[in-house]
């Protein structure tokens, strides 16, 4: 079956006791069993699962062609178990330019859980092999980067870490499974923030691993979500599960806005350099054009004028609402290095934009404003 086709029916199937198309939330805590703790139905207790979550892992395993998956209360919440499933004593290398608060884990947490942790640049293979140590157990890559937009070549990362017996997780919340099709360029599994794209809305968070076999690795991470808690409530299930119905025709809409935009603000003479993979000036276009389907919704610019002026644009603009976060309809402009706090290591007149489902038009006009 085609992708198109799998984000309308995956997890679709009909309820039997009542026929609803849509499917229910089932709210239940807790579920009949046996006298010896039988689970007759599958289910005993919301922490370990529930349908609806069900539902919604079956889906996200077919759409993003894994075995399994699992969902948890945020993308971080996600990302998190991965790394407290490793064995103490285990050593990752992730991509430097990472999602911020994955760089807190890495740097803050994992040393507290017995892990190390090396940042450098994954665009340079030769430097991940340097890296490698008998117990580099992760390579962790992101692409497209948050905020620079950077791209990572997933092929041979994956033959890169598969080579030296580690396993290769990417977070791939920029990208989703419509445009890049993360374990089927060889990654073993796939990170999603669902609050992003795939809840589509601003009004979900959630988190999801999708894995390209269900392995030792699974049944870990399984049990840590079940003891530590950190479970996706029906209720966000259920949202995130409605928002990929429509994912394939949304981000087909936010690349084509992107685009647009990333092709007015290369002209602008306000703004020194545009970050957008889509752009043949990009230095990840080629690896992004073999790799991914479209560019996606994001895209981030460097001002002239410096963070001043970058601050500026950001309360000019009328139309974009100034925030953070990003994949829902509505465009989204914010000062990372705002956001990220004082320790961020993003240039200070970086614009970070999700490029929402408005007419392209409108946008053009409001960042030519802001930007005058
Ligand atoms: C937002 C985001 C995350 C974290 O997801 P939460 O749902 O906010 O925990 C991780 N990676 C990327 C690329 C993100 O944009």
């Amino acid at each position: 079956m085609k992708l198109e086709t799998l984000l309308i029916h995956a997890g679709a199937e009909i309820d039997r006791a009542t026929g609803s198309v849509s499917p229910p939330i089932n709210l239940s805590t807790t579920f009949e069993h046996g006298p010896e703790a039988e689970r007759l139905y599958g289910y005993m207790y919301i922490r370990e699962s529930n349908p609806t979550q069900t539902r919604l892992e079956t889906a996200l395993a077919a759409v993003e062609g894994g075995e399994a998956a699992l969902v948890f209360a945020s993308g971080i919440a996600a990302g998190a178990a991965y790394l407290q499933a490793l064995p103490a004593g285990s050593h990752v290398i992730f991509h430097r330019d990472i999602y911020y608060d994955f760089r807190t884990v890495a740097n803050e947490f994992m040393p507290k859980w017995g892990s190390a942790a090396t940042l450098l640049d994954m665009k340079n293979l030769d430097e991940v092999r340097a890296a490698m140590r008998p117990n580099t157990r992760l390579l962790w890559a992101e692409t497209p980067t948050n905020p620079l937009m950077q791209i990572l070549d997933v092929a041979a990362l994956a033959k890169t870490a598969h080579d030296a017996g580690a396993k290769l997780i990417v977070d791939a919340t920029f990208a989703t499974p419509v445009l890049q099709r993360t374990l089927e360029l060889g990654a073993d599994v796939a990170l999603h923030s669902m609050t992003k794209y795939l809840g589509g809305h601003s009004d979900v968070q959630g988190g999801a691993l999708i894995f390209r076999k269900r392995e030792h690795d699974f049944d870990e991470i399984l049990h840590i979500r079940k003891v530590l808690g950190a479970v996706l409530s029906p209720f966000n299930s259920w949202l995130v599960l409605r928002g990929l119905r429509s994912l394939a025709c949304r981000v087909e809409r936010h690349s084509a806005n992107a685009m647009a935009l990333a092709h007015f603000l290369e002209q602008h003479s306000g703004v020194e350099q545009v970050h957008y993979p889509g752009l043949p000036s990009h230095s990840g276009h080629e690896i992004a054009g073999r790799q991914m389907r479209a560019f996606g919704g994001m895209l981030s610019f460097q001002v002239k004028g410096g963070r001043e002026q970058a601050v500026k644009v950001v309360s000019r603009v009328k139309l974009f609402t100034t925030a953070t976060s990003l994949g829902g309809t509505e465009s989204l402009i914010e000062h990372r290095a705002s956001s990220e706090g004082p320790s961020t290591t993003t240039p200070d007149n970086l614009l970070r934009v999700s490029t929402g489902l408005e007419d392209p038009e409108d946008l053009i006009q409001d960042l030519s404003q802001a930007l005058a």
